[in-house]
């Protein structure tokens, strides 16, 4: 029931509309038995988001595209590693201080640790905000990185950020990798008919994860698997940053099951 003792957590971006976050964060509420309610916010700017969450003691917030570095000017403390990556996409109101953290960070490499991490070439495509984050968890867990992106420049700096290599996009097609994960959004509707990387370059051995997650089987992860790879869709990195979300903000780890089981069945 809501009541004068509901709690708000929120999700601020823009467009917001399309956020599967109030979905999965409102059925975990309901199944902890906790009194709060998730919004989405759809918003100009990120100083009034902020201030927003300030003057109506929003408890928690999600900070999506495009705030998530924006954000970070008006915040009180960031976690070194959400500094390091350069974006915040969670904000917790600890009674009045708002702290940013960066959840996509561990959020990409849970799902990968099951296959080892350490001591393996994993190969990251793109350069943007969501591969700064896959970039840095990966790199915590001592693999050996390349990057390859569209923009050379930014897929350089990138790579000696993280101490990785760079290789260009035109020759992807001669890069070998035990890990493949692509962090552009080829192949997300409406490009789901494009592929991120090259199907011929794909072997058995390989594990392909997808960061994007509409369509929940991109290209890529369906050349994946006619190569036999080990595939990871996009909901493993997107349940486990909400889920770290979830923690950070109620101290309460939420039932991961019950979040994909909703996620599946409102994509
Ligand atoms: P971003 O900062 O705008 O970066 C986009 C990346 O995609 C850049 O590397 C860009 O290359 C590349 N790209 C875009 N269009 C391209 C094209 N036509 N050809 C070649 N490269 C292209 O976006 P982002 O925040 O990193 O998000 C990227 C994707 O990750 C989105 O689909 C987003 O929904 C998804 N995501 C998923 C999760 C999750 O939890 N599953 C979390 C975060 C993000 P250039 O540098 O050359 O422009």
């Amino acid at each position: 029931m809501i009541d004068a003792d509901t709690r708000v957590f929120c999700v601020f971006g823009n467009p917001v509309r399309h956020s599967k976050g109030p979905i999965i964060h409102n059925a975990a509420l309901k199944k902890q038995g906790i009194n709060a309610v998730y919004l989405a916010f759809e918003v100009q700017d990120a100083a009034q988001a902020v201030q927003a969450v300030r003057t109506l003691d929003i408890r928690g917030a999600s900070v999506t595209i495009p705030f998530k570095e924006s954000v970070m000017a008006h915040i009180d403390w960031i976690d070194p590693t959400a500094r390091a990556i350069g974006a915040v996409n969670t904000l917790v109101n600890d009674d009045g201080v708002l702290k940013g953290y960066n959840t996509d960070c561990l959020a990409a490499v849970a799902p990968l640790i099951p296959f080892g991490i350490a001591g393996k070439t994993v190969c990251i495509v793109g350069a943007g905000g969501a591969a700064r984050a896959v970039a840095y968890g990966i790199a915590a867990h001592k693999a050996n990185i390349i990057i390859t992106n569209r923009t050379e420049q930014k897929g350089l700096s990138l790579a000696q950020a993280v101490h990785g290599l760079f290789i260009p996009a035109r020759e992807m097609e001669s890069i070998k990798a035990d890990v493949l994960i692509n962090t552009t959004s080829i192949g997300m509707t409406p490009k789901e008919d494009q592929i991120s990387f090259p199907a011929g370059a794909l072997t058995s051995d390989m594990v392909v994860m997808d960061v994007v997650y509409t369509p929940l089987k991109t290209r890529l992860l369906e050349a994946a698997e006619q190569k036999r790879c080990t595939t990871i869709d996009g909901l493993s990195m997107f349940i486990a940053q909400a889920a770290a979300q979830f923690e950070l903000w109620t101290g309460v780890t939420p039932d991961t099951d019950l979040m994909r089981s909703i996620l599946s069945s409102n994509m």
